[in-house]
């Protein structure tokens, strides 16, 4: 059986020898005889695990001293409520850049808690493109943004000027996909099933002396300095998910880290826009200087090729690539375990395409 070419938005696409390791631990983890799914979490074994895919972390992405990596429950959606609790003082206000749904989905959080300011949102043009030029309020308690818009197909290229006020970052679909210098942000955070390895597990890269300065009660689970000083372990963690995703990190490391699939995962960017600008059966939904490189989205020029298209696709072994409902078309998502002769493929089907219609 040949391997699908997997497109799909997260879950998604994890390194062929990632899976085969992750099977073999399932079964016999270290020649201990015993599952990894069976044994203690503070056993030395597992503890080997969970340092290690903490260091890789700090490795591949330069973290400086100061910070500490975190692999927690919840995923990113959790995250949006560990950001208030954590950040957000007793009648402080929080400012947020509105770029997509999952930008929403923390701001309904921050509300529930606390006073809100949105410096600029694209929801007026259906999130197709990146606000610019506005102003953060300097007595903002942090600033928050996603860096990549897994929805809607949009990705920040430059950072905000924010002063003073901590910048704080929702990057589940794009870490660990192009070079981040850590020491600009405050608080990083990641659900690892778009670009680090499977559901279940959330990394947070964070700057040790913001917290604690809220006021707040916080309740434990949320609370991030209770994290750290309890290294991930106050309670039992997704020991699973983070071996898994350590294997991804050890991947990343092992075919030359952040600067490798940076550079490739342009290559597969560019050949696939090049494709939907040249071909007239096709048109991106996003303004062009903000296009996503994890996630491309776009339509056909004519509807009633649609049933076409999605049985030539479908044929070619391709997978996951219809859009999200809030956009319709086409969402084609290239994290970092997808390879470049798979986005080859979509280009050739839609060349094919083009060539049986015009
Ligand atoms: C998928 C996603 C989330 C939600 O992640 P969960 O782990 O499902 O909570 C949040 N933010 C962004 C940018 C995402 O892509």
């Amino acid at each position: 059986m040949s391997k699908a070419h997997n497109f799909n938005p997260g879950p998604s696409i994890l390194p062929e020898e990632v899976l085969k390791k992750a099977s073999e631990a399932i079964l016999n983890f270290n020649n201990l005889n015993l599952s990894i799914l069976e044994i203690s979490h503070r056993s030395k074994d597992f503890i080997a695990v969970m340092d290690k895919a903490q260091a890789l972390v700090k490795e591949l992405l330069n973290v400086p001293d100061g910070y500490s990596v975190l692999f927690l429950q919840g995923g990113a959606s959790t995250g949006f409520l560990t950001v208030v609790m954590n950040y957000m003082k007793e009648n402080g206000h929080g400012a947020y850049l509105n770029t997509g749904a999952w930008s929403k989905k923390a701001i309904k959080e921050a509300k529930n808690y606390g006073k809100v300011t949105i410096v600029a949102s694209s929801e007026d043009k259906n999130f197709t493109y990146i606000p610019k030029g506005y102003n953060i309020p300097s007595d903002a308690d942090y600033f928050h943004i996603t860096t990549n818009n897994t929805i809607f197909g949009t990705q920040l290229k430059d950072l905000p000027k924010r002063g003073n006020v901590p910048l704080i970052a929702d990057m589940s679909s794009d870490f660990l996909s192009r070079k981040v210098n850590v020491a600009d942000y405050d608080l990083i955070y990641a659900g690892a099933q778009k670009n680090m390895g499977p559901a279940g597990t959330t990394v947070y890269i964070v700057k040790n002396e913001l917290l604690g300065k809220t006021g707040r009660t916080i309740p434990s689970m949320l609370d991030l300095k209770i994290h750290i000083d309890k290294e991930s372990m106050y309670n039992t963690p997704p020991v699973y998910a983070i071996y898994v995703s350590m294997l991804t990190l050890q991947w990343l490391k092992d075919n030359g880290g952040v600067a490798w699939i940076e550079k490739i995962n342009q290559q597969k960017a560019d050949l696939l826009y090049n494709e939907i600008d040249a071909n007239p059966l096709f048109k991106g939904t996003t303004v062009k200087e903000d296009r996503s490189n994890m996630n491309a989205t776009f339509v056909l020029t004519n509807d009633a090729l649609k049933e076409d298209f999605d049985k030539m696709w479908a044929a070619a072994n391709i997978v996951g690539i219809k859009g999200h409902r809030d956009v319709g078309g086409y969402r084609a998502s290239l994290y970092n375990a997808l390879p470049l002769s798979s986005v080859q493929v979509l280009v050739d089907v839609m060349k094919a395409f083009v060539k049986k219609h015009n």
